[in-house]
């Protein structure tokens, strides 16, 4: 069975452009240059049927994304082909959307147990929707050995397989107050999870990894076997938001490995020689943005594309 992936938002937290920056990025997205198109935030679509559909991260941007996919338009008074949502972490820019998808009861929503805790204890995102409808939430356990069963409200297989596993990462900010010092330094407890997707028989492997710092082995392996890889292009440099003078923290600070420099994810890259391979998550810092710039060329010459809200993949 063939799976189809929809970007419906290719850009990191903030999107391009974000409300507060007056970036070369953002001005021109702003401006309407045709070479720095509009991006929203991190998210993308599921399907093994066409008609039910697992959204990954739930971005604050998903009401105009799903207006904007027609294969997630309803097909009845009250309807969603929204099956499920699943959460790779609990930052504002996957997991606000959920707020948007109150009418009617949220629909089930796939995440590990920091996660559920950052909704409950942290954004309250959790108990703010149960107010509108009884929230299903099923536990992700990284690292299990049989792949999750995606399954909608009525607990019917949608034919789409997940699993999970940790990067290492550091929990939500607003979360920093809520955790022990032994919670914090715990960089594999599952604030931030990776996906392998895949149809019922185990063929059309996606991994989708908007987040990612440690680039070992084990990744080298799952990305290689994949079908398609969407990973985090959230950075150009590791000193890009320094350089610009917007913040004081690296990429890799940020828990992003950035995409050039030694141990950067393009040179990890090179070697993973099956699957087609694309950026998500690209922060609109990124000078590759830019589809004329040098920055984007290089890229695209070592075989690695920047994904665009819209692009769909049909894996066969
Ligand atoms: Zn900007």
């Amino acid at each position: 069975m063939p799976l189809t992936v929809i970007v419906l938002g290719s850009s990191a937290g903030g999107g391009l452009p974000q409300w507060n920056c007056n970036c070369p990025q953002c001005a021109a997205a702003r401006a309407g240059d045709p070479m720095v198109p509009p991006r929203s935030q991190s998210s993308i679509a599921v399907s093994a049927d066409g008609e039910r559909w697992l959204l990954c991260n739930a971005s604050p941007d998903v009401r105009t994304q799903l207006a904007q996919t027609p294969a997630l338009h309803p097909r009845a008074l009250r309807h969603s082909p929204i099956a499920a949502v699943a959460l790779t972490n609990a930052d504002i820019d996957h997991a606000t959307g959920l707020l948007i998808l109150r009418e009617g009861g949220a629909p089930p929503v796939y995440c590990t147990a920091r996660t559920e805790r950052a909704l409950t204890d942290g954004l309250r995102v959790l108990p703010a929707l149960a107010s509108y409808g009884a929230v299903t939430v099923r536990r992700l356990t990284p690292g299990s050995a049989d792949p999750e069963v995606i399954r909608d409200r009525a607990g019917e297989d949608i034919g789409v397989r997940l699993r999970t596993f940790t990067v290492a990462s550091k929990p939500p900010p607003y979360m920093l107050p809520l955790l022990s010092a032994e919670e914090i330094a715990d960089l594999h407890a599952g604030d931030t999870v990776g996906f392998e997707l895949s149809s019922a028989d185990g063929a059309s492997r996606v991994v989708y990894v908007p987040g990612v710092l440690d680039l070992d082995a084990s990744l080298h392996a799952r990305l290689s076997s994949a079908a398609l890889v969407l990973i985090d292009g959230t950075f150009f440099t590791d000193d890009e938001m320094i350089a610009s003078g917007a913040s004081q923290k690296t990429s890799r600070r940020m828990g992003h490995a950035p995409l050039t420099g030694a141990g950067g994810l393009l040179e990890f890259l090179q070697s993973v020689t099956g699957p087609r391979k694309a950026l998500v998550h690209i922060n609109n810092s990124n000078p590759a943005l830019r589809a004329d710039s040098p920055e984007r060329r290089s890229i695209e010459a070592q075989g690695v594309a920047l994904s665009i809200d819209g692009d769909t993949f049909v894996l066969g």
